[in-house]
């Protein structure tokens, strides 16, 4: 489908890529993503699922090819998955990939769900596979039902991608493990650099673990040969040899990659931030409640365009305050 007025921004990028969040809320409380005592938003200021749609349709209609649903936790949201059937309508027409990020608890119940609305490939958040491990880090004992769900999501023919940040002295030293699991068990696999995004209990530069030294790490074990980059996203990818697996590195604290952005990003509440990084926003809540929300979408989206940073600028350093205030699960992952 050809688009009419494609999204474009000051920096000539084209837009194609939308991460849309569908709730704050979440089931887990992963220590470097939020507090224990989180504050949520209160229900009403959140868009409706049709209001979602309705602003999912309006992208499309821009030019947007890939939509990813995230959160917060996207599958505790009530009922989400008649907005996944609903957007997943538009596949051939206009759009071209609907997929979701997901901490995986409840991925076993919605996995033949996804598949059956045309979502193909999910990305599931796992930084350890060690029980005790896992209920410090998200401060709940629910990595059984994340094994299970990912289990399931193969078995109903969605294709994993394993996401797990890099945590010095935390799951530093199961790294090459997550690795040679998830390339033997037929996953591709991320690894993330903690961002300094909202503020959480204690310091998150202890726990940051550049990725070069990670990667360094790897190859005294294994054999790691680049590949071109064809996603247009942030992460370089490496062939593991010894697996045959795909593993990418998002570096953001330690190369920029920002000249290639695709994408923006739109909150459960329909802010929409041009950078995870950056303030800069456009109000769509306020343009699809208003008296001609068509005529005013486009102007946000047009805005939007104009307001879209070159570049992040995080740094991580001790005693420092986040590069945002809004933390990860605010903006979507
Ligand atoms: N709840 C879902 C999940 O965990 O996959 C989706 C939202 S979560 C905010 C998306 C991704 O952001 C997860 O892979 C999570 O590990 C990552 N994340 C959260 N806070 C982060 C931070 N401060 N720095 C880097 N990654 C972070
Ligand atoms: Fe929840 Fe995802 Fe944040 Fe963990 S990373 S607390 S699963 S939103």
């Amino acid at each position: 489908m050809s688009c009419d007025k494609p999204l474009v921004d000051a920096f000539q990028r084209r837009i194609s890529y939308l991460r849309l969040s569908v709730t704050d809320r979440c089931d887990l409380r992963c220590s470097y993503c939020m507090p224990e005592r989180m504050t949520f938003l209160p229900k009403k200021e959140v868009l409706s699922l049709e209001e979602l749609h309705k602003l999912g349709l309006a992208f499309i209609e821009r030019g947007i090819t890939k939509i990813r649903l995230t959160g917060g936790e996207p599958l505790v949201r009530r009922d989400v998955i008649e907005l996944v059937h609903a957007l997943g309508r538009k596949l051939g027409n206009g759009l071209e990939e609907l997929t979701l990020t997901t901490n995986g608890t409840r991925l076993a119940e919605f996995a033949g769900d996804l598949h059956a609305a045309g979502v193909r490939r999910v990305n599931v958040s796992l930084d350890t596979m060690d029980g005790e491990l896992f209920q410090t880090l998200s401060r709940r004992d629910r990595l059984v039902e994340v094994l299970r769900g990912i289990a399931e999501a193969k078995r109903a023919g969605l294709h994993v991608k394993i996401n797990t940040v890099a945590l010095k002295g935390i799951n530093e030293s199961e790294i090459p493990f997550l690795v040679e699991w998830a390339g033997t068990h037929g996953h591709d696999m991320t690894l993330i650099e903690v961002m300094p995004l909202g503020e959480v209990d204690g310091e998150r530069v202890d726990h940051y673990l550049p990725l070069p030294a990670v990667r360094d790490t790897l190859e005294e074990r294994f054999t790691l040969t680049d590949i071109g980059d064809n996603t247009g996203g942030p992460a370089r990818y490496v062939r593991v040899e010894e697996t045959g697996g795909r593993l990418g590195f998002i570096t953001p604290l330690t190369n920029n990659f920002c000249a290639t952005c695709n994408r923006i990003r739109v909150t459960a509440t329909g802010q929409l931030y041009g950078c995870l990084g950056g303030a800069e926003k456009v109000d769509l809540r306020g343009a699809l409640r208003s008296e001609a929300p068509d005529a005013n979408l486009a102007t946000a989206l047009d805005e939007a365009m104009r307001i879209k940073p070159e570049k992040h600028h995080f740094r991580i350093e001790e005693g420092a305050e986040p590069a945002q205030p809004r933390h990860m699960s605010m903006t979507g992952g």
